[in-house]
């Protein structure tokens, strides 16, 4: 297979790799490598990040979307505050 990115320059380059989205073959110049982080849920829907990251390859078209509409690694903790936060308030409510 070649490189759909460099095909569609009129150039040819055999692909190393396939994006994990738009399923597109991809040469060394046009692969994106990105770790991509496992989550499991714990008890009480707690999701915990896996370590070590599995690899995650996309073209850059596919890599540059994900850029622009990807959620930084804050809201997970933001989201995790806000539950701690629910979770002492609802200790303060709870009534023996
Ligand atoms: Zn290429
Ligand atoms: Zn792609």
């Amino acid at each position: 297979m070649n490189c759909f990115d460099c095909d569609h320059a009129g150039d040819v380059a055999t692909a190393i790799a396939i994006c994990s989205d738009c399923g597109a073959g991809v040469c060394a110049d046009h692969a994106v490598v990105r770790p991509h982080h496992l989550t499991r849920t714990a008890t009480i829907n707690r999701i915990i990040v896996v370590e070590p990251p599995a690899r995650l390859i996309r073209c850059v078209a596919c890599a540059t979307a994900h850029d622009a509409a990807d959620h930084p690694v804050e809201p997970h903790h933001e989201l995790f505050r806000r539950h701690a936060t629910l979770g002492a308030a609802g200790h303060g409510n709870f009534v023996m």
